[in-house]
């Protein structure tokens, strides 16, 4: 690529990362002047919330755990009242995408800063995207306003993750990278971020499968989320994501929908990238980068089938044309039937 060009801004989110490192968090939020914390999770993090609640002593003045996928509108609305009535002058979210997102949706209507405790491989917490959900569909952005300041990264508090959602958002994670390397705002460095994530998730997500305690692959599955989310953050969104977030606003789970649709998504593109497929392969030590997406996905036990996530054939159409009409970014020209196509592929496990 002698004639590539391309402009970089810095990465704006200081990262702490390493076991035990959770107990830093109230340092880092003194350091951003947080006296009023809200704290924003799941429902699956209470001990992880109850460390940081202890932490905070004083400077915790309530917990919202409401946190689930997609961040419904209602569910932000609601959020942004708690976070007002308590004035809390920081959002500390603690658990995986859907409590960063509710936490993101305060930050964007009220500027608050946020500081991240990620708990699964989504990656959000290093981007400036968000995404709200209202009447089955999705809408996403850009503001830097959700960035999170800090992010504090400790594989202790992943070692308990399910199976299924370590697979599945550790699939999310190698879809960060793998769609990075082939948007054309790709540029060399996003470029060995985006190949390192593939290499340690390719390690880390079958390795897990049989050794879910194993905290040195719960490490390097959060080193791969970390750069998932960084090049997520630094390439942006194009054809992989955007039927992904179609689907998720159809109600199919956001994580195991990418980890069946990526292969798919990889077949269609690999001639028209054969750069990013060869450095798939690379990463995952295999001839083919589809063939082993594919088989990373069955290794890690993701799901394979649009069709078990709950998609139904008579969908495919409209999804298909609702994809295409937003001109996703790719590396060629993608009509709805090229959609379509990934989409019966992927209903089955196809590719
Ligand atoms: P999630 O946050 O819904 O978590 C999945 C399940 O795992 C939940 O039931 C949760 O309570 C539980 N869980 C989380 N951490 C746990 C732990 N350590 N131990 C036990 N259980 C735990 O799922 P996700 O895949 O992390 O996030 C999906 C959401 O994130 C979607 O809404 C998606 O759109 C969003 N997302 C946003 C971005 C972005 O940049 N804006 C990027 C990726 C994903």
């Amino acid at each position: 690529m002698s004639d590539e060009r391309f402009d970089l801004d810095g990465l704006p989110t200081r990262v702490l990362f390493g076991p035990g490192r959770r107990a830093d968090v109230p340092g880092e939020v003194a350091r951003l002047g947080g006296r009023r914390v809200l704290i924003v999770t799941g429902r699956s993090q209470q001990a992880a919330v109850a460390e940081q609640q202890a932490a905070l002593g004083t400077a915790h003045v309530a917990t919202l755990d409401g946190a689930v996928e997609h961040v419904p509108v209602a569910s932000a609305a609601r959020a942004r009242a708690v976070a007002d009535e308590v004035d809390a002058d920081l959002l500390l979210a603690v658990g995986g995408g859907s409590a960063v997102g509710l936490a993101k949706a305060v930050a964007l209507t009220s500027g608050r800063p946020l500081v991240v405790v990620p708990t699964t491989y989504s990656g959000s917490e290093m981007t400036p995207i968000w995404g709200t959900t209202e009447e089955g569909r999705k809408t996403t952005g850009r503001d830097e306003r959700v960035r999170p300041s800090v992010v504090v990264y400790d594989p202790e508090l992943t070692v308990d993750l399910p199976s299924g959602t370590t697979a599945s958002s550790g699939m999310n994670a190698v879809a960060h990278c793998v769609e990075a390397l082939w948007l054309p705002g790709a540029n060399p460095l996003i470029r060995a971020l985006a190949e390192e994530g593939v290499r340690e998730l390719g390690d880390a997500l079958p390795a897990l499968a049989h050794t879910p305690r194993d905290l040195g692959a719960r490490a390097a599955a959060l080193r791969g989320a970390w750069l998932g989310g960084t090049v997520l953050a630094l390439a942006g969104t194009g054809l992989h994501h955007k039927i992904c977030h179609e689907l998720g606003g159809l109600g199919l789970p956001h994580a195991p929908v990418h980890a069946a649709v990526l292969p798919a998504v990889a077949a269609l593109l690999s001639e028209a990238a054969p750069d990013a497929l060869r450095r798939v392969a690379r990463a995952l030590a295999a001839d083919d980068g589809v063939a082993a997406l594919r088989q990373l996905a069955v290794q890690a036990g993701a799901a394979t089938s649009l069709g078990d996530l709950g998609l139904r054939v008579d969908q495919v159409d409209e999804v298909a044309e609702r994809v295409a009409a937003l001109a996703p970014a790719a590396p060629r020209a993608v009509s709805a039937a090229d959609v379509r196509g990934v989409l019966h592929a992927a209903l089955t496990g196809g590719t």
